[in-house]
């Protein structure tokens, strides 16, 4: 596994539409690995293909529950809403408050290919949105209501 550079506010790649994944082989797994490790250096709690320079539908999450992989995945539920603080890997130190759905439903690939479906509620359904974005090339500041200032983030 290795760590990977993030790439930061400025760079078109967070701009670009990932393409879909299909061939689940090695090369896939190494970077879904190295995704993994790269957001916990970070301390993040999520991260999409394109952050890493690589344009592909995949994305990893860690809410503090464990890595969840997804590969391909796209919303098929949303339900409720929620406002709240949101941040992003690629805009260190700034925060901006976001209108997301409370319940998300995502269907996806694991890295073997097999389809699955995932539920997930506050933080989580918002890390689905959040990454499920960047791999349509948008970042939270394309929806964000307002940024936080210095003096609100503590
Ligand atoms: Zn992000």
């Amino acid at each position: 596994m290795a760590i990977r550079n993030i790439v930061k506010d400025g760079d078109e790649i967070l701009h670009k539409k990932c393409r879909e994944v299909v061939k689940f082989d090695e090369r896939l797994w190494t970077l879904l690995d190295d995704m993994a490790e790269t957001m916990h250096d970070a301390e993040g709690v999520g991260l999409a293909g394109n952050q890493v320079g690589v344009l592909r539908k995949v994305v990893v999450i860690d809410i503090g529950e464990g890595v969840i992989e997804l590969v391909n995945p796209k919303i098929i539920k949303a339900e409720g809403e929620q406002i709240t603080a949101e941040g992003c890997l690629s805009f260190p130190g700034e925060y901006g408050m976001t209108k997301r759905p409370m319940n998300v439903t995502v269907q996806a690939q694991d890295r073997n290919g097999k389809t699955f479906e995932i539920s997930g509620e506050g933080l989580l359904a918002k890390a689905f949105c959040h990454e499920i974005d960047h791999l349509d090339g948008i970042v939270y500041k394309d929806i964000v209501i307002r940024m936080l200032s210095p003096e609100e983030i503590e």
